[in-house]
């Protein structure tokens, strides 16, 4: 017997016949002896249509309302998947957010776990009720709704799985793993069983959308063993002891599996992209202490992330081009407080791109192999693939190209690390 927390995403439950199948998936679980927590998130597209019915009503909404209105999405499903349930015969009942309670701190439509009381939980699961609870929405320290950003559910199932000490967090969703890359722009992309915990981080960080950024790092932080799978399978559920997804383990678990099997530790583990990047070019800032300060503080203030950048030499004395990387849809706020400070800035020009893309290598075979990033550099270069800014971490090799080079750069790349299955997957 296991205590397990399943949770299905928004296309897994996209209407009463989906509910269905994920009522016989968690039945299953159920059925086998299993302690089962159930974490929703709103059915596929409802989210963005709830965020729209706001900015319509409100340009300038108020992110606690925006939160009673959006919240509501996961509170439809949690309560359709009960009734489904129920009509199976298992005993299932709903919990909301704040009934449980889960408690957020800091900022409305951003909000973070800051503990969950797990005792009702627990006794309920105990008892052999299923428990349903809606992801994404929790309650503020002055009891009003809140709800966590968005993919919000994945960080409410992890933070779910460590209140209850679940043996294991099932995500859900609509494929069947992690992949080497895209298996719609590579067919022959791979499905991995295990992933470390740093390289999912990475990973979901720079465009890989499988799982939300946070969830992952509380997962690491609360060390809750996460497996990714897919919802659409054939009827029923596979037995909790079989591992049919991905694995998200420790760096130590990690080097235990491959210490026991033959496999070998591949240098690179996952390529992703992301094409809601856009480039920024300041001309002729002048090259003095504190120029780039006043550059990326007032950026900072704003909450605007930056990624890339690059300080070029300055072609004339005194003068420096800066380069930089904004999510595309912070560009224009970006560009309005630039210009704002122009003056004194005393940059020329602010140039900007938006058809760029942001190409990552990823994996901890990295740091004990050098030459990663020279063979992604001559792969690109190969292809006549240029290469407009770079990053790196530990474990991650970054570049920034032109957007329309995305599908052929990953391509390249994934036959370059040798990634390529034998035969295409699916
Ligand atoms: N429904 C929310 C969203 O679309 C939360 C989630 O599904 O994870 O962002
Ligand atoms: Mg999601």
């Amino acid at each position: 017997m296991a205590r397990i927390v399943m949770k299905f995403g928004g296309t897994s439950v996209a209407g009463t016949e989906r509910i269905r199948r994920v009522a016989n998936i968690v039945r299953a679980q159920a059925a086998a002896g299993n302690e089962v927590a159930v974490v929703v998130s709103a059915m596929a597209g409802e989210t963005d249509r709830l965020v729209n019915f706001c900015r319509e009503a409100n340009p300038l909404y108020d992110p606690a309302e925006y939160d009673v209105v959006v919240s509501s999405g996961e509170q439809v499903t949690a309560g359709l998947l009960a009734l489904t349930l129920q009509a199976m015969g298992c005993k299932a009942r709903s919990w909301l957010g704040w009934q449980l309670p889960v408690n957020t701190f800091s900022a409305h439509a951003n909000a973070r776990v800051d503990s969950i009381d797990a005792e009702k939980l627990i006794s309920s699961m105990q008892a052999g009720e299923i428990a349903v609870i809606p992801g994404f929405q929790g309650v503020s320290e002055d009891g009003r709704i809140t709800t966590m950003g968005r993919g919000g559910s994945d960080t409410s199932a992890v933070a779910i799985a460590a209140a209850v000490k679940a043996d294991r967090c099932d995500i859900y969703t609509d494929v069947d793993g992690v992949y080497t890359t895209d298996p719609r722009i590579v067919a022959r992309a791979r499905k991995q069983k295990y992933v470390t915990y740093e390289e999912m981080l990475e990973l979901a960080s720079v465009g890989a959308k499988v799982l939300q950024t946070r969830s992952v790092s509380l997962a690491m932080k609360r060390g809750v063993r996460v497996q990714v799978l897919s919802s659409f399978v054939d009827d029923g559920a596979p037995p909790a002891d079989t591992l049919p997804g991905t694995m998200i383990v420790s760096e130590e678990e990690m080097d235990a599996i491959l210490e026991n099997s033959d496999v070998e530790r591949q240098t690179v583990t996952g390529i992703a992209h992301d094409k809601n990047e856009a480039r920024v070019v300041l001309t002729r800032v002048p090259d003095r202490p504190g120029a780039v300060a006043e550059i990326f503080l007032p950026l900072g203030e704003a909450g605007i992330n930056v990624d890339m950048i690059i300080q070029n030499v300055g072609r004339d004395k005194g003068e420096t081009d800066v380069t930089f990387t904004v999510p595309q849809s912070d560009l224009a706020r970006a560009q309005a407080l630039l210009e704002d400070k122009k003056d004194k800035i005393g940059f020329n020009r602010i140039i900007t791109d938006s058809k760029v893309a942001k190409v990552s290598v990823v994996g901890m075979g990295m740091k004990s192999h050098a030459g990663v990033a020279a063979t992604m550099f001559k792969a690109l270069a190969d292809r006549g693939i240029n290469v407009q800014a770079i990053s790196t971490s530990e474990i991650k090799v970054s570049v920034l190209i032109d957007e329309d080079e995305t599908e052929l750069a990953v391509r390249v790349l994934h036959t370059a690390y040798g990634l390529d299955a034998e035969a295409p997957a699916g």
